[in-house]
């Protein structure tokens, strides 16, 4: 079952001339609109009609969060502000979000896309869509609902949180696809197993769980524990929100909708393009948006391509798992959280050292985020309440940063290890 049959098995050499005109359609429109990218083309000499194959693509310049980050809030957009009908945001590695735009014709790919991901899961307009995603500046909630919506299929936009109400209406509405993050989903799990639900009496059926790296051995436990079929879904709000890349039934990897993105895998440390199939970065240029166009981004993503003939007749390349990063950020909660805004809010007390720990651990299915940190020698007190109330105020603080609620451990002065190298900033024992 496809959505959109055409393109979804379209030959791969036809493919390739597609996207060829369509990167580049991208080149030219970021070259006459946007100086950021004007100039960069122009101090490597490269002007648009220098890409004549895909090959050439190899020439174009990286783009980098930081490049996002130097340009914020919208100087990357291609398209006057008044062809943007929607902003999103997520987190950026200080105080400032990551900001990206949308025209209509984007928000209609976008569904268009997120129906595909659906119609992959076996959904069609009969389905009750649960949306547990996260709705807000996030793009996981808007992303899914509008796809759902174009499927035909009824949302309920419940978003996350709140999980006695998600059960309750999971029964009286009859959910039959769940979308959210898999250890949410797993929490839904175990919290409905307590409150004596049978997951075989009700109609689920299939579960697009994505948003933060998961294992085989999590897919058994939710397929098991929730009596669905688990797939796994990939994106990111710099190249779109969700609906990236979408699982199929086969479940051996991702496909990634080629029609609109180029995939590459690069090797992180050298930038070389890697062969098909060998492990890397992934490295991605959208060839259809117009607000906020993204040349050879470096997504920081771990994995590989997979260019064999899937068999469910898709002709699109599928990337594996996503198995790490390849910079320190952490997600947690499906919150990106990364160790230098723990340090920048820090650095902000007087009261103390930028020595620090994150902690993380997985309790039942739910992240748990524990900050230690050192005080600063003349503030370290024996006043039990002075310290308390320092932590109260770091952990607020954090909070309001982060996104995210963090449990502060202030410690004695020169008690976190010290190391010669790169500080080891972060201690994860979870194990998914
Ligand atoms: P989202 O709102 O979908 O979390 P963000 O832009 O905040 O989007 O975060 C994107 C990052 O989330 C990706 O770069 C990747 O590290 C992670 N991510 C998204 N989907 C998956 C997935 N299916 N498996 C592993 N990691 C994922
Ligand atoms: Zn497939």
């Amino acid at each position: 079952m496809y959505w959109d049959r055409e393109n979804e098995t379209l030959p791969r050499e036809k493919l390739q001339i597609l996207q060829l005109e369509k990167l580049q359609l991208t080149i030219e429109r970021v070259y006459r609109n946007v100086p950021y990218y004007r100039a960069k083309f122009t101090e490597m000499g490269i002007k648009p009609s220098s890409i004549r194959s895909l090959e050439d693509m190899r020439r174009l310049p990286f783009t980098t969060k930081q490049d996002l980050r130097d340009n914020y809030p919208f100087g990357l957009f291609a398209v006057p502000m008044s062809d943007v009908v929607r902003v999103h945001a997520s987190s950026g590695t200080t105080g400032k979000p990551t900001v990206v735009g949308y025209t209509k014709n984007d928000i209609n790919i976008w569904a268009e896309l997120i129906a595909r991901s659906l119609v992959c899961a076996g959904g069609t307009k009969f389905d009750v869509v649960q949306n547990a995603y996260g709705y807000g500046l996030f793009t996981g909630g808007l992303g899914l609902h509008y796809g759902a919506e174009r499927l035909g299929a009824a949302v309920v936009p419940i978003s996350g949180g709140n999980t006695q109400r998600q059960l309750m209406l999971m029964q009286d509405f009859g959910a039959t696809i769940l979308t959210c993050t898999p250890s949410y989903a797993l929490y839904l799990a175990e919290e409905g197993q307590k409150m004596g639900l049978d997951f075989k009496k009700l109609p689920l059926k299939a579960g697009i769980f994505g948003a933060e790296p998961w294992s085989e051995r999590m897919r058994r436990q939710l397929e098991e524990k929730l009596d669905l079929t688990a797939l796994d879904i990939y994106g990111l709000s710099e190249i779109m929100g969700p609906g990236v890349a979408m699982e199929c039934p086969a479940k051996e990897g991702m496909h990634i909708f080629e029609d609109h993105f180029i995939p590459e895998i690069i090797d992180p440390d050298t930038g070389e393009v890697l062969p098909p199939g060998e492990e890397g970065e992934l490295v991605i240029t959208t060839i259809t948006k117009e607000a906020f166009p993204l040349i050879r981004y470096r997504t920081r993503d771990i994995t590989r391509l997979n260019p064999e003939p899937c068999p469910c007749g898709r002709t699109h390349v599928r990337i594996r798992r996503i198995t790490g990063r390849s910079d320190d950020m952490l997600i947690i909660r499906g919150v990106n959280v990364f160790p230098s805004q723990v340090e920048s809010v820090l650095l902000e007390f007087g009261e103390t050292e930028p020595h620090y720990l994150l902690v993380v651990d997985r309790k039942g299915s739910l992240d748990q985020l524990e900050i230690w940190v050192e005080v600063a020698e003349q503030f370290f007190s024996d006043k039990v309440r002075q310290l308390e109330e320092l932590e109260h105020r770091l952990q607020d603080r954090i909070q309001s940063v982060l996104g995210i609620s963090a449990r502060v451990k202030l410690v004695e002065p020169n008690t976190i290890p010290r190391s010669e190298g790169k500080a080891k900033r972060v201690v994860d024992r979870r194990e998914i």
